[in-house]
């Protein structure tokens, strides 16, 4: 049995291919597995659960919830584009919340996930912003207003990122290794798993004397990308 860990896809209308992919994925692969971590930015923005019923998230959504039918456990962290991903979701897919960061067991190592966002201390501009975003004044002023209001200030704000993102060095905007090492010091653990920075890769370190390991998961923008991890090994996929 194979555990799966996905994040990034960043579903939205504009691209219905990865949408089909995604559902592909699920009902042909996910499936038949052990467990499916979404971990982080399942969709380019969530403006609240009322989204749930707006059909062209009605796949995806069918999609996960016939997978948790099946028996399938399905974890959902919050990314930084969906952190408003709530219990109306949870319960129109059977997905079930799980905290940035988290420590799960994997075929009994203790691994730890993460969106991967708040490695990325040294842009010190959006880690600003996610504080205003997370706060939770924020979010009750945003959810009060009414749905069209919000889609527009949420597509402004994913124009104002795109902005922001392409003036910013490439470094900038990548993991702080200060920060992977203290995280996966503080919860003791040899392999780290995230996304969130689209640069799919398996780096080997060296922690506290001893090797150790970070998997950067892909993003779904051209195709998928997913780890898929058995008692043996661990292995990304690119999928088309
Ligand atoms: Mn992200």
């Amino acid at each position: 049995m194979t555990t799966l860990f996905i994040s990034d896809l960043h579903l939205s209308a504009e691209r219905p291919a990865i949408i089909a992919l995604f559902e592909r994925f699920l009902d042909e692969r996910a499936r038949r597995g052990a467990a499916l971590y979404i971990l982080g930015d399942l969709f380019e923005y969530w403006i609240g659960d009322e989204a749930v019923a707006q059909p062209e998230y009605r796949p995806a959504i069918e999609s996960l919830k016939r997978c948790t039918d099946h028996g399938l456990p399905v974890f959902v962290m919050h990314g930084n584009r969906d952190f408003l991903l709530g219990e109306g979701f949870m319960r129109a897919t059977g997905c079930r919340l799980l905290p940035d960061p988290t420590v799960i067991d994997l075929y009994d190592e203790k691994v730890l996930v993460m969106h991967g966002d708040t490695l990325c201390t040294d842009d010190v501009d959006y880690q600003r912003f996610r504080r205003m975003v997370r706060d939770p004044d924020w979010i009750a002023q945003f959810i009060a207003k009414p749905l069209a209001e919000r889609i527009a200030m949420a597509q402004d704000l994913r124009e104002t990122s795109k902005t922001a993102t392409a003036a910013k060095k490439p470094e900038i905007m990548d993991v702080n290794p200060g920060a992977v090492e203290a995280v996966m010091h503080a919860h003791r653990v040899r392999h780290l798993i995230h996304g969130h920075t689209h640069r799919p890769a398996q780096h080997e370190l060296v922690l506290d004397g001893a090797p150790a390991r970070r998997t950067v998961l892909g993003d779904w923008y051209e195709q998928g990308s997913v780890l898929a991890c058995t008692p043996q090994q661990c292995v990304l996929e690119r999928l088309d």
